[in-house]
């Protein structure tokens, strides 16, 4: 688990792999490993710059 810090602005990000170029991440949806780059990040609170990644690929999005 990450540990919090409420002054790290640094995105949330969940990953399960590694692709060699970047993180991957399983899609819950297709269930397939893609890179970070096909999820995208959203920005969840404006006031905190909290960004994640988002759970679905774009695919399935
Ligand atoms: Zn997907």
């Amino acid at each position: 688990m990450f540990e919090k810090n409420k002054n790290d602005k640094k995105p949330i990000i969940q990953t399960s792999g590694y692709n060699g170029s970047e993180p991957t991440r399983t899609c819950p949806h297709c269930g397939k490993d893609k890179p970070l780059s096909d999820f995208g990040y959203r920005k969840m609170n404006k006031d905190t710059d909290e960004v994640r990644n988002q759970s679905w690929c774009k695919k399935c999005r």
